[in-house]
């Protein structure tokens, strides 16, 4: 008899994520599972389901059976014959099929000799506001877990080796086969004896006591790019944990704060700063020096500015791609004079009398509407 392709049984795509493989599989096995499901071919199916997940739902089969497909030149790993001496006693009844399925899922099936990646490392530094506009190269110490040196990460004392695992025979996980009203149910879980490395250290590395990694501090020189937001991550491939198994190393994420400037705020590739001006300049018009990044810059005043206008410095904001670079945005801001000896204030009380209704001639509409509203004459 020929077999169903096991991704054609589960209905998902050759590439599928062991996520989907199991939301196809319980989606399936609720259909057909014969305590549901009274069709004469329903247990059959149940049965091509539930092969087909034990396959593709272990990392390992899974590669083997997409290598070989069902023609297995070591034979196969049919549902029959279950492997492993292992006989622990299944205490409390079931009290619906969902306990079923947490019995399924509850293990996780994760193969301990599959080469993993390693954890990623998150990282958070703070940079100035001119280095986070230009970029900067930081160094860094990073906290990390390296493979000990001495044992060469196996975890055992020099001249020894870490032993295969006699409970579960190097396979990290033991099986059960539980007697259910629906059958025989087989159930794997990490072995209680290695905990799922499939291996046991006998006589320990002293460098490590057996962990086979030891924290080191790396010194690491990272650049940051010119531009970069406050709050941005970096991420630099392979600076994370080592890979488990030998598996690639997982990455280093950088959190990038940056430091408020005195004068300067970003908006975009913009720098908006705010400037005061004297009341004189406002009026007359006049030249004032603007702060930059890079030092200082003139800008003409015309006469009769008004508080919050806006002058734009083109070219003097953040560098962006292809040699663009954004705008210094300057807002002005007329300041009233405080403090003033008595001459000024005689100059002031005379420029108040020859300016008279001056304001208020000037400002008509607004006035209008005041008197409009609180009904004044
Ligand atoms: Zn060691
Ligand atoms: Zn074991």
């Amino acid at each position: 008899m020929s077999k169903r392709d096991y991704y054609e049984v589960l209905g998902v795509d050759r590439n599928a994520t062991a996520d989907e493989i199991r939301k196809a599989y319980r989606k399936l096995a609720r259909k057909y599972h014969p305590d549901v499901n009274k069709e004469p071919d329903a247990e059959e199916k149940f049965k091509e389901i539930k092969e087909a997940y034990e396959v593709l739902s272990d990392e390992q089969k899974r590669a083997h059976y997409d290598q070989f497909g069902h023609t297995d030149p070591s034979g196969g790993f049919g549902t029959g014959g279950f492997a492993g001496g292992f006989d622990g006693g299944f205490s409390g009844g079931f009290s619906g099929i969902e306990d079923i399925f947490d019995m399924f899922f509850g293990g996780t099936r994760r193969n301990p000799f599959a080469a993993r990646q390693g954890a990623d490392l998150e990282y958070r530094i703070q940079i100035d506001f001119k280095d986070a506009i230009y970029g900067t190269s930081v160094e860094l110490q990073i906290p990390k877990t390296e493979a000990c040196p001495t044992c060469k990460g196996s975890g055992a004392k020099q001249g020894s080796r870490p032993e295969t695992c006699s409970v579960c025979r190097g396979r990290g996980q033991v099986e059960e086969v539980k007697n259910t009203p629906w059958g025989k149910i087989q159930h794997s879980r990490t072995c209680p004896s290695c905990k799922g490395e499939g291996k046991v250290i006998r006589e320990k590395c002293s460098t490590c006591t057996g962990l086979g990694k030891v924290k080191r501090k790396r010194k690491l020189s990272v650049k940051i790019p010119a531009g970069i937001y406050d709050g941005d991550r970096l991420r630099v491939r392979g600076e994370g944990e080592p890979g488990i198994n030998g598996g690639p190393p997982g990455d280093l994420i950088i959190t990038v704060f940056v430091k408020p400037h005195e004068v300067f705020v970003r908006d975009g590739y913009d720098l908006v700063c705010e400037l005061p001006i004297t009341f004189g300049v406002a009026a007359l018009g006049g030249e004032v020096v603007v702060p930059t990044l890079e030092g200082k810059a003139k800008l003409k005043i015309p006469t009769g500015t008004q508080t919050g206008t806006e002058f734009r410095l083109r070219g003097k904001g953040v560098p962006r791609s292809r040699g663009m670079v954004g705008d210094l945005r300057v807002r002005v801001r007329v300041v009233t004079p405080t403090n003033l000896n008595e001459e000024q204030r005689e100059a002031l009380r005379q420029f108040s009398r020859l300016c008279g209704e001056y304001v208020q001639n000037q400002n008509n509409s607004f006035f209008d509407k005041m008197k409009r509203a609180f009904k004044v004459d």
